[in-house]
Parts: C-alpha cells; sequence; structure tokens
C-alpha cells in the first residue's frame, strides 16, 4: 500500500477556543497521545516544540485517520481535519491534509488497524516521502535476516564487488545425513545467508551426537529427537527465515536387502530433483551408492554425455583426514565417490560397535571438512561455468574451483586435485547406467540384495581378471622383482 499526505492548510488552535477545549477533552491530562473530539475531530499530541513539522508518530497517526476515514473534510475529496497539541497552547495547530493513495492494493486493512501497519518515510522513485510497511523492520526475525545479508553484502562492497551473494544464498540444499558434517556444513551455509536446507536423516540424537554435532543439545538426545527434526529446529533457532525441511527417511543400502523401500527410492528421486546442492554426509560408504547413482543419472543423458543437473558434493573423514569432492556435472566429468574403488560397496556397519554408526575421527576433522566443501560451493557458485567449471577454466573471483580436496590435520595439509571419472566405476559408469536405465528399480533392488553384481555389470570383474592375467604373464627375473616391490 502506498499513500502521499500534504499538509494543505495549518492555522493556530488558539483562534477555536470550543476545539481547543474539546481537543484538551479529547486526550486528557493523563497524556494519551492521539483520542477524538466530541465533534468527531481527531487529536494529536506532538512531542515537536513548535512549527511545521511533527514527529514521527504523527504520520502513523494521519494513517490511521485515513484508513478509519475519521476527521474527513465532507464534500472534499481526500480531505481530513485534525488538531496536533503542543506542550505550549500557543504552538497548537489546526490541520487540513490532503490525502490520497492506492488502499485497494492493501491486503487486508483489518491487519494494518491491529497494529502489524507501521507507517513511515521512503524514497519512491519521485523522490516523494509516501509511507511504507515498517512492521518489517520491526520484527527480530526480519532484522537478523537482513543483518545477515549486510554480512555478506560487506564482503561485496568492501572487498568482492563482482560478488553476487544470491548464486549461493538462493540455493537448496539437500543434506543426505544430519550428524555431523549435516550440522558443521547446514552452520557454514547459514554463515552465507542459505535459506533453504533441507535436512534428512533416520536417526535418533544419541548421547555422544552433541558435543560433536553442532546443532543439537543435550535436550535433543534426553528426548531422543529425531535428528532432522532437531536439525531443522535449532538451525532456525539460529537463522528465524531459515526454510528447513525435514525428511525422516533410510537411504536404500547395496548389501543390505531390507533397506530397500520403493517409496524412498522414489522419495529420493524426487527429492535429488528439486534441489540445487546434494550434500552426501551419511556415515556409511554404501548408504552414498543410491544418491550418487541417482545424481549421475540427473546429470547424464542416455548417451553418457552430460547435462545440467544438481550437483553433488561428497564430504568423508578419515581419522585425521578429509575428502571433499564434487560429483560429474553436465559437461564436467569428474571422479565420483566410488570411481577409485576397486570392490563394490559392502556392509561396513555389520561390525561397528560402541555408538551404533558413530565415526571415530579427530573433533577438528568434520569442522574444517565441512567449511571446505561451503567454500568450494560457493567459490563454483561464482563461476562463470557453474557447476561444470573445471580447474582448468580458470578461478572464479573467490579462487580455485578444484574438483576434489583432500586434508591431512597430522601435517595441516591441504591438497585440491582434479579428477577424472574411472570407466569401470561401480556407480557411475557408462554400463552401470545404462543398467539402471533399462531395468530400472528390478536392478536396485537386485543391488541391494546382492552388491557383488555391481563388479559383474561395471566390468570391474573382467578388468582385474585381465591384470591378473597379464601379472601371469609376465616373466620376471631377480631384478624385476625387486623393482615391483618398489
Ligand atoms: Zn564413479
Amino acid at each position: 500500500m502506498v499513500y502521499a499526505s500534504q499538509v494543505i492548510s495549518s492555522a493556530p488552535l488558539a483562534d477555536d477556543a470550543a476545539l481547543q477545549k474539546s481537543a484538551e477533552q479529547a486526550v486528557g491530562k493523563g497524556g494519551a497521545k492521539a483520542g477524538l473530539t466530541a465533534e468527531g475531530i481527531p487529536v494529536y499530541r506532538d512531542s515537536i516544540s513548535g512549527g511545521e513539522v511533527y514527529d514521527a508518530g504523527f504520520r502513523n497517526f494521519l494513517t490511521m485517520c485515513w484508513l478509519q476515514g475519521k476527521g474527513k473534510v465532507e464534500g472534499e475529496e481526500g480531505q481530513y481535519k485534525v488538531v496536533v497539541l503542543r506542550q505550549e497552547a500557543e504552538q497548537n495547530r489546526v490541520l487540513t491534509v490532503k490525502m490520497a493513495g492506492d488502499g485497494a492494493s492493501m491486503k487486508d486493512k483489518s491487519d494494518c488497524l491491529d497494529g502489524a501497519f507501521q507507517a513511515g518515510w521512503v524514497k519512491n522513485e519521485g523522490s516523494v516521502v509516501h509511507s511504507t510497511q515498517l512492521a518489517q523492520w520491526l520484527d527480530p526475525a526480519a532484522i537478523a535476516s537482513s543483518a545477515v545479508d549486510l554480512n555478506i553484502k560487506l564482503i561485496k562492497w568492501r572487498l568482492v564487488p563482482e560478488l553476487v551473494p544470491e548464486n549461493i544464498q538462493g540455493l537448496k540444499f539437500l543434506m543426505l545425513g544430519s550428524g555431523t558434517l549435516g550440522c558443521s556444513i547446514a552452520r557454514n551455509l547459514l554463515g552465507w545467508g542459505v535459506r533453504h536446507i533441507t535436512f534428512l536423516d533416520s536417526g535418533v540424537v544419541n548421547y555422544s551426537n552433541p558435543v560433536r554435532q553442532s546443532l543439537f543439545t543435550h535436550s535433543d538426545a534426553k528426548l531422543k529427537r529425531p535428528k532432522a527434526v532437531a536439525a531443522a529446529e535449532r538451525a532456525r533457532d539460529v537463522m528465524p527465515d531459515l526454510q528447513g525441511d525435514v525428511v525422516e527417511l533410510e537411504i536404500p543400502m547395496p548389501g543390505h536387502p531390507h533397506s530397500y523401500k520403493q517409496e524412498n527410492v522414489d522419495r529420493l528421486k524426487q527429492l535429488i530433483a528439486e534441489h540445487d546442492v546434494v550434500c552426501m554426509l551419511t556415515d556409511s560408504r554404501e548408504s552414498r551408492w543410491l544418491p550418487s547413482l541417482l545424481v549421475a543419472e540427473a546429470t547424464m543423458d542416455s548417451k553418457g554425455k552430460g547435462k545440467t543437473g544438481p550437483l553433488a558434493v561428497t564430504v568423508a573423514l578419515g581419522f585425521d583426514s578429509f575428502v571433499v569432492m564434487t560429483h560429474s556435472c553436465g559437461s564436467a566429468k569428474r571422479a565420483c565417490y566410488f570411481c577409485n574403488d576397486v570392490s563394490a560397496p559392502t556392509d561396513s556397519i555389520k561390525e561397528r560397535t560402541l555408538d551404533k554408526q558413530c565415526t571415530v575421527v579427530r573433533p577438528g576433522v568434520s569442522g574444517w571438512s565441512a567449511a571446505v566443501a561451503v567454500e568450494l560451493v560457493a567459490s563454483l557458485s561464482q563461476h562463470p561455468d557453474r557447476w561444470e567449471a573445471k580447474p582448468k577454466a580458470g578461478e572464479s573471483i573467490l579462487g580455485e574451483v578444484p574438483d576434489q580436496i583432500r586434508g591431512y590435520l597430522s601435517n595441516y595439509r591441504l591438497a585440491p586435485m582434479e579428477t577424472e571419472p574411472f570407466a569401470h566405476c561401480v556407480c557411475c559408469s557408462q554400463s552401470i547406467m545404462e543398467t539402471y536405465r533399462r531395468d530400472g528399480n528390478d536392478f536396485l533392488k537386485r543391488v541391494m540384495e546382492n552388491n557383488s553384481i555391481l563388479e559383474e555389470v561395471s566390468g570391474l570383474n573382467g578388468m582385474k581378471q585381465k591384470v591378473d592375467d597379464a601379472i601371469g604373464d609376465l616373466e620376471l627375473d631377480e631384478e624385476d622383482e625387486d623393482l615391483c616391490l618398489l
């Protein structure tokens, strides 16, 4: 809603003794800010001592008169008569104010009259002052939201003028896993002002979690709250205007027949299609296989050519090391999480003891790797080739865009690198893709029941056999054997 007001006449109130008296009665001696005379004329108690300027509340007062039709001058379009009282009686004024506005665009007048509406001045295109909704500036959540954006704008204004904050802030992130890595990555994304994060997990918060999983508290563990629910809620505590969606779902895994549920596969597929960045953050290798396959399918056409789709980011931890990698997307061909494997993902959870699936790593590794992952996505978001940027395509305005970064805490070293997909990968290779496209869910079911078929389908078995045959054919003399040992 927009309206403009203009004082068209102003006279001393002392000229009308009767009105002066009824105006004083309307606000009383107690000091009401505004009132209505017995004749229906609005009265305003101004804090300015004199002259033709009025305090900030006067604008709200005029707006209320206009919205409620109080003080309307009969026969004069848009004119309102109001009285202004001041500390010194000789400074009291009677004003006629002309108001015009676009009341029709207001969604709900009653909301305004309930106090959700606050009038104020803003500059419009013609440099004419008019009213605006001030509620957005008075709401703590709205203030927090703009303060977060200001953080990012300061980077742009002071250091990187070419930065386009919307390129990262507008992204939708899917967190596959809302534990140690999910919490840390979400916290870093909030720092960039990202507003849309979907938290997926099937577990609950355990007592050992809060010290490492930065969005949880002891009370979450006491109540055994679902991780995805608690993570979204705590993230909203940090940034109230975050759209933190929750998905409680167990990801089907190769070698875990009971984990296969068709509706979960379908939901996962749908979620991947709905998000810009898919973060693989679960705590087992095999739970990353299906999402990696689905992203590979979404970013590769039936001829094996890349097509634009979501960016998959994998973060994996060792005791004192980590790897952050981006998967293939469009024309950018990269190694996926399984490209370095020479066997199909097996059941890695079976032998776990202690606190179920808690990963045994140095505590600083998760925070470090999460920060690197988020900053890599930030850099890619600013690159002209976006998710398809390869290291050779040059830096983004935030720096290099490696395909993969390995970090080593033992010597505080980061190693950025370029990667290529493996032709016999058990997840993203052409033959796996073709089989999945041909057999669909039947293929997935077979893999969940018997993960070793991945080695067959991908051609990994054939390749291993060739290597064995080649070694067998070699006739090594003693000198060559020494060389092999090196
Ligand atoms: Zn791969």
